[in-house]
């Protein structure tokens, strides 16, 4: 059986791996359009290992992830690659995230995942470097932060050992679902089954397919922001969210050597890949995204508007620093510098039917030897390796 992968990003490589491990004699190809691996979404992310406790239980998102992030944290200090586990605190920053702190609470016990309610002085015994303008926070001791380059890296060592396949610079072009043949810029392939893991062109490749769905791609770019003085942080610090939005807020993240960073934003980007204001600059692409977004943000669907206008202001350093003071203290907007490398772009789709962005991740079967991931939004980093589980629990490979 020939299986083929589009994507090489860590839901494509833990899939690939996954496979390998339990099918030896199956033959598993990656097909990727880049010449390395981690230009996208995989290699520009924050790097935390979500314990689960945003998503309601019912969702993929709260089963892949509580899943994957044990098998991630396991994987990570078996292969003793960097891991902090230094836990989180949610500080609450306004009147939407001091409702939520209870119903966060809630939502942690029904995931099974340990999260208290924990009182200022104790927050900031735990955290000096808080703000003090708050009465209650949520600590989660589970919540951890790795390098995803490293990790990147280890993984598709992995798949590689496994006698896996990548063939970089193939760009699939589309998908031939009448004859099973993937055709890429340079050659074709024929598949028994194909697993479209895309990442920011998922919808596009299923579409070529010929699967239908009542979704549009609606990008959001993340930002990130260093800080340039020493600025040691015990904890993660994020604040607590605005549950109507798959968005968690900006918040720190920090490396091995203890550099701190703030990010990302969430702000509407009109080019899948541009990460920056003219890289990949495609008209197509400009004329596909901007009316759509427009619209949206005209009728105020799912809050969009209300949205991008939060979003919008946090693009300047001063709008930043007045949103990051509510969660730390000390940091001035001269203190921070605009760190491009880890600019990161969200695959998140838009449901037209009711209206709003996709809170879950969204996997369609297709003809019985295909499978589209879309919507691999956060925290799909994290639960990658319960992913991979779930993908072939579906496939029936015998
Ligand atoms: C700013 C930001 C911060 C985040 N922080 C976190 C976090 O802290 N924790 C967490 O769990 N998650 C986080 N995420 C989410 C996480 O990074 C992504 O959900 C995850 O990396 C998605 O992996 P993927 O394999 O689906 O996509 P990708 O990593 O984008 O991989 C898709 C691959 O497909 C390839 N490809 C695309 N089109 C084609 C084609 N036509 N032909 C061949 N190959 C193609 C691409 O080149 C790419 O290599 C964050 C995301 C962003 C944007």
């Amino acid at each position: 059986m020939n299986i083929y992968i589009i994507g090489s990003g860590i839901v494509g490589l833990t899939i690939g791996i996954k496979i390998k491990e339990k099918f030896k004699n199956l033959r598993v190809t990656i097909i990727e359009k880049e010449e390395f691996s981690i230009k996208h979404g995989s290699g520009r992310n924050s790097g935390i290992i979500h314990s689960g406790v945003y998503y309601p239980s019912e969702t993929l998102k709260a089963k892949l992830c509580i899943d994957g992030a044990k098998q991630l944290k396991n994987y990570v200090k078996n292969k003793k690659l960097w891991i902090d586990e230094c836990g989180k605190i949610l500080v609450p920053t306004n009147d939407v995230s001091y409702k939520n702190l209870d119903l966060l609470i809630n939502r942690a016990k029904e995931n099974k995942v340990e999260a208290n309610l924990i009182s200022n002085a104790e927050a900031i015994k735990l955290e000096p470097n808080l703000s003090p303008d708050f009465e209650k926070a949520i600590l989660i001791p589970f919540t951890s932060i790795v390098n995803p380059k490293e990790v990147m890296n280890s993984l598709l060592k992995d798949f590689i050992n496994l006698g896996g396949e990548i063939n970089y610079n193939e760009e699939v072009v589309n998908i031939d679902s009448k004859v099973n043949k993937i055709k890429t810029k340079k050659n074709h392939f024929n598949f028994d089954y194909v697993i479209n893991c895309s990442g920011l062109h998922s919808d596009r490749i299923a579409k070529s397919a010929g699967l239908e769905f009542n979704y549009s791609f609606l990008p959001f770019k993340g930002k990130y922001w260093k800080i340039k003085k020493k600025y040691k942080l015990n904890k993660l610090v994020y604040p607590v969210p605005d549950l109507n939005f798959p968005f968690l807020g900006v918040h720190t993240a920090h490396n091995k050597d203890h550099e701190a960073f703030l990010g990302p934003t969430s702000t509407p980007v009109f080019g899948r890949e541009s990460y920056s204001f003219f890289e990949n600059f495609k008209l197509s692409e400009i004329t596909e995204l901007l009316p759509s977004f427009f619209i949206k943000i005209l009728k105020n669907q799912n809050n969009l508007r209300n949205l991008a206008i939060r979003e919008l202001k946090m693009l300047t350093k001063g709008g930043l620093i007045k949103e990051i003071k509510k969660l730390i203290k000390n940091v001035e907007s001269e203190d921070l510098y605009f760190y491009e490398e880890k600019t990161g772009i969200r695959s998140q789709i838009f449901d037209n039917t009711s209206k709003n962005l996709i809170n879950d991740f969204v996997v369609k079967k297709f003809n019985n030897n295909q499978m589209h991931v879309l919507n691999a939004v956060s925290p799909a980093f994290t639960a990658s390796f319960g992913f991979a589980d779930y993908i072939i629990k579906e496939m029936y490979i015998n």
